[in-house]
Formats: C-alpha cells, structure tokens, sequence
C-alpha cells in the first residue's frame, strides 16, 4: 500500500498510520472490533475523490466515518483506510423563507440546531446521539430518533446530495436519486455535503409521562393518540414524541417499576407544561441507555415492529426481563443486552415472524448481515454495479 502517495495527495498532516490513531478508529460506537489500516481526514470534496482513484489504484477498502456513533458496525474498518469526514463542515447561509441550508457531511446536528433555533428553526430528526451524530453519518442511515413520530427520518428532510461515488465521480442527487445515498451506509460513496430542509421550532411543549399495570393497556393507550392525537383537550395537540420503557428501563432511572409512556405535544395535551420538569424528564429518557449500558445491559438492539407483532414482540421482552426502551410511535424497541447474550440471535430470528424489520434505525452494518434478504442483496449488489464497481468503499458492509 502506497502511505506516501495518500500523503501527497492529502497533504502528510491528514493521512496517518500511528498506531494510537489506528486503535481509536477500529471501533465504532458498536464496539465490534476492525481493522484499521490507516486514517484519512479530508476537508473537500476534491480530496475525498482523490482518496477514491488512490484506492482504486491500491485496490484499498475505504471506511466512511462521520461521528462513529453507529450501533451496527458500519463505520468499523476491514483492513480499511478509515476516512474521517468530520472536517467538512462548512455551513451555508441559512434561508429562512425557504427553511433549508447548506451543511457539509461533518456537521455535527447538535450545533446546527444551536445555531438555528437563532432562527426560530431547526432540523427535527433527533437521535439519541444528537449531541455527537454527524449530518452526513446521519443520512447514511436515515436517522429516526425522538420525535419520528411526528417528522419521520432523514430522507424526509434531505433535498440535496453531493456524493462521490467509488469511481471518484461526483453526483448532485435529488428527488429519486437521493434514495441511492439515504440509509445506505456509505455502500454507495462519500455524503459530501446536502442540503436539509428544516422546521419552526413549536412554540408550546407539553408532556404526559403515563405507567402502566401491563403493555397492553399501554398499547391501547398508544394506539389511541396515534388514531386522534387531539384527545381530551380539543386544542388539536400534535404528538411529536411518543417513548416507551419497559419496567425494567423505567426501574434503572428510579422510576416506578412499571411499563410507562413518555409523550410529548406541540400544544396543550400533556398534564405537564413546567419546561424545568419536561427538560428533567427528557434528560432522564436520554441518560436511559448510559444507565443500562453502565449497568451491564451495553449491547443494544432495535427490531422495528408494527401492528399484533409489536404485542407480541413486548411480550417477548417481558417473559425474557429484558430492559428495552423506544420509539414506540413507530414501533422501535431498543432491548439492551449483556455482550454474548446468545437472545440477540433469537430475537431477530422471530422479527420476521412478527412481521417486523430487524432495523428500525441503526442501520443492518456487519451486525445485522445474517438476517438481509435476497430482495434487499441484490438491491445493493445493482447500486454497487452503478456506483462503486471496484467495491472500494465499505466492503463486505449490508451483505
Ligand atoms: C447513545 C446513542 C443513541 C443513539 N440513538 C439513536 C436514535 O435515537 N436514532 C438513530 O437513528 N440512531 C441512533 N443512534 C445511532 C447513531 O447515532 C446513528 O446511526 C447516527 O446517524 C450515526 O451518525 P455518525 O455520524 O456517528 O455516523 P457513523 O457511526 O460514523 O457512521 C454510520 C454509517 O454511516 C456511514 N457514513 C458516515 N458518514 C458518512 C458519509 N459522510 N458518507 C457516506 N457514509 C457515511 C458509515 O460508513 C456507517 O456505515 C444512537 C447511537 C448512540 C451511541
């Protein structure tokens, strides 16, 4: 492998091989164990194409990395030159009558909606990882997160795409063609830059936080705000968070033991409209996973599960004491495992059974490979054939 050739390319301050860097970047937030050859750090997109035609030459694997936050394995590199693309960060103005910017892959979401809510705006896609999540890591796996419910996942914010493709070309994606970029995981090219459009910030915030004797008066009670959120308040209150815990999840934070629903309202609709007491709340449902991580439980899952199976798939969880949270709105459950737990393998068995998906989010990676479909492969082996030909850019990643 040709090191000094990529440090000319990219200048040697960007390109490194020592070993404290190659060890920070064999893992990702998935904990699975890569690896990394070498880490790259381009600030244009001129060099990231430039990164494509040295790989291609030296017949290198590529590992797109935004934040490194990913759950399933993505951005962790095999024998891969890790490529670092938090650099690109440069934002354009933000047009406010048109509600929509300019962000380079490397944007983290928390500071752009910093600095948009100056604006009255933000972009309403908000992971758990909200603080750390990269723009463009974010696309790559379409994003959910806490208020799914009400904004659906990145590909409903995205306008534009700049991607560099596996042959070093450069492509300007709209309308269709964003499909080819959004959730798939980097397979296809480098997210360079997009343009995301954004929403006003709602003027109210109420919360109802609701326990439960069983899930299924607690899923009738879901049902019920998805079928009419306006109930009991004729205000015509729109949900635009609906969490779930378990009684495990709830136990782990010093809430009653019992299954409980955290619900949240851009007007009146929820009991609770102190922003002190919502902010505790929601800084609680954030601290869910550290706890449960911290308290044994790191290895965290997402089966994606609508209609009788979701029953079905909490009943499961429950028989099992496992602790689990979620976006219940669109039925994503995050059961949280101890490492090696042999379950994992029996809860994905039985998604398709529930008629569910076994990633609601995170994305399929390398962990989720077994459970891909032939339908869902040979989708990616024709987005390969039209973009990276030459498998330079996350090999043996999806399938
Ligand atoms: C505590 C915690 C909570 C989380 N909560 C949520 C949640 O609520 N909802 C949710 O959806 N996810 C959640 N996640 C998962 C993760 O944060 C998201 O998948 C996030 O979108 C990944 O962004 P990233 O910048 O860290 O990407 P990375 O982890 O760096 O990469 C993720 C994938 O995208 C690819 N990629 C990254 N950047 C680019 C690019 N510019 N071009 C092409 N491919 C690229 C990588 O190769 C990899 O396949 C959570 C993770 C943690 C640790």
């Amino acid at each position: 492998m040709n090191l000094e050739r990529l440090q000319t390319l990219l200048g040697p301050e960007n390109v490194s091989t020592a070993v404290e860097d190659k060890i920070v970047y064999s893992r990702d937030a998935s904990r699975l164990e890569g690896e990394c050859l070498a880490v790259a750090w381009p600030s244009q997109a001129e060099q990231v194409a430039a990164l494509v035609e040295w790989a291609r030459a030296e017949d290198v694997d590529l590992a797109p990395r935004g934040a490194g936050t990913g759950l399933c394995g993505g951005a962790t590199p095999q024998r891969s030159v890790v490529v670092d693309l938090s650099r690109l960060t440069h934002t354009g103005p933000v047009e406010v009558e048109q509600r929509r910017v300019q962000v380079g892959a490397g944007v983290v979401l928390g500071g752009l909606n910093r600095r948009l809510a100056k604006e009255g705006l933000f972009l309403p896609v908000i992971p758990g990882s909200h603080r750390a999540a990269s723009i463009g890591g974010m696309i790559a796996t379409d994003a959910a997160g806490l208020r799914a419910v009400r904004y659906g996942t990145m590909r409903a914010w995205i306008e534009a795409i700049t991607l560099v493709d596996g042959m070093g070309r450069l492509h300007h994606l709209t309308g269709d063609a964003l499909d080819d970029a959004v959730g798939r995981e980097g397979v296809t090219g480098f997210i360079v830059e997009a343009t995301v459009r954004l929403a006003p910030l709602p003027a109210q915030r109420t919360v109802s936080l609701l326990a439960f004797d069983d899930e299924a008066s607690l899923l009738a009670q879901r049902d019920k705000w998805l079928a009419d959120p306006s109930t009991g308040s004729g205000q015509a209150p729109r949900l635009t968070a609906l969490e779930y815990l378990n009684r495990h999840a709830a136990a782990a934070i010093g809430w009653e033991a019992r299954p409980h629903l955290l619900a949240e309202f851009d007007s009146a609709g929820g009991e609770i409209n102190d922003p002190a007491r919502i902010a505790d709340l929601w800084c609680a449902r954030d601290g869910l996973y550290p706890v449960l991580a911290r308290s044994g439980h790191p290895v965290i899952e997402d089966p994606q599960v609508e209609g009788e199976g979701l029953a079905s798939l909490l009943a499961w969880l429950e028989t099992q004491e496992i602790p689990a949270f979620g976006h219940l709105g669109l039925g994503i459950v995050h059961p949280c495992f101890r490492p090696g737990d042999d379950r994992i393998t029996s809860l994905y068995d039985q998604v398709a059974g529930w008629g569910g998906r076994v990633s609601g989010e995170h994305g399929i990676g390398l962990k989720k490979k077994p459970w891909v479909g032939a339908a869902f492969r040979a989708e990616i082996r024709q987005l390969k054939e039209t973009y990276d030909p030459q498998n330079v850019i996350n090999r043996g990643k999806l399938c």
